[in-house]
């Protein structure tokens, strides 16, 4: 059976999830609802529509969207330019980003079959077998696809392109266990480790991820880990000593690198396009010295024997 996935981007020419040149899929859906997410769009599993204020013509000249729209006072309009969709109204039927001339309605998601997508990944084989790159998917999260991720990664295999996925690991272990037979490179990451706090900034606790990593390590599978530090959520020395304490006594030296992702204030727009509040605009802190603070968590791994940098440059 052929599997279709709900794909929200693709990026070709990705040099930062993985080792060399990538295509990178970013599927729709995502269990977790972290405060700094930079992709909100990748939240909902359905089809959505976005809207991006500036690009459109105005109501007067143009109104396709609204024309089309089977679902009066779903879309509304502020001073002549589409301003919100009311979500409460709203069927998804993408009828208005279908009729919007200058992409200020974009449609979030797009149903593609594995052939599809392959067609997409293999125009780019060249190269990945110059660089030692290939395809990385993300999200989103790749584990509520699971069955097409398996689907698409064997497809990946049998032309021999090397496969990465990206993964919250908050997942059922069958649906990971689909994917691990055609699958080269995993990256994780490790947000909290205390699970009250995971939980009131990611909206699940941790437990389950730790379990799955133990036990992606535990059947010898290299991890590459990445923190996103956010400054008074999750970069106290206390937090990353427990990190520390972690990967070294239960990820079994699986742990190829660590990579730090040092927060930035990405994605707003995207939030406004949704229609949902972005949460870290209190968070202020000076980003000089939260860099050198960066650095020095950096080190403190280094120092314990547990390879790390600050970005995602090296991958082993
Ligand atoms: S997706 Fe459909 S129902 Fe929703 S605003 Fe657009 S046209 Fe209207
Ligand atoms: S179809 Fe697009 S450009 Fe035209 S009024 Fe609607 S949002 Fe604006």
């Amino acid at each position: 059976m052929s599997h279709k996935g709900n794909v929200f981007n693709i990026q070709r020419f990705t040099i930062n999830d993985g080792p060399g040149v990538r295509t990178e899929l970013f599927l729709k859906g995502c269990p977790l609802r972290c405060k700094w997410c930079s992709n909100p769009e990748s939240w909902m599993s359905i089809i959505q529509p976005g809207i991006y204020r500036a690009k459109c013509i105005s109501r007067k000249k143009c109104g396709l969207c609204e024309e089309s729209c089977p679902q009066s006072g779903a879309l509304n309009f502020y001073r002549g330019k589409i301003a919100l969709i009311d979500r409460s109204k709203c069927l998804n039927c993408m009828a208005c980003a279908r009729a919007c001339p200058s992409e200020a309605v974009k449609q979030w998601g797009n149903m593609m079959t594995v052939e599809e997508c392959m067609q997409e990944i293999r125009r780019d084989k060249g190269y990945y077998d110059r660089s030692g790159g290939g395809i990385t998917v993300s999200g989103g999260e790749p584990l509520l696809q699971s069955d097409f991720v398996a689907e698409l990664f064997k497809s990946c295999k049998e032309e021999n392109i090397q496969t990465c996925f990206e993964s919250t690991f908050y997942a059922e272990w069958e649906e990971i266990e689909k994917i691990l037979p055609y699958t080269d490179l995993i990256i994780t990451d490790i947000k909290h480790m205390n699970t009250q706090v995971h939980s009131q900034y990611t909206g699940v606790h941790n437990e389950k991820i730790l379990e799955n990593l133990e036990k992606l390590a535990g059947l010898g599978r290299k991890l590459i880990v990445r923190i996103p530090l956010i400054p008074t959520i999750n970069d106290s020395m206390e937090n990353i000593e427990a990190t520390a304490e972690f990967i070294l006594k239960k990820l079994n030296g699986q742990v190829s690198i660590i990579q730090l992702l040092s927060y930035m204030r990405l994605g707003e727009e995207k939030y406004a396009s949704l229609g949902i509040p972005y949460q870290m605009s209190y968070l202020k802190f000076n980003r000089r010295s939260f860099q050198n603070h960066v650095k020095e968590i950096s080190a403190y791994f280094n120092a314990r024997g547990i390879k790390c940098i600050v970005g995602t440059t090296e991958t082993e």
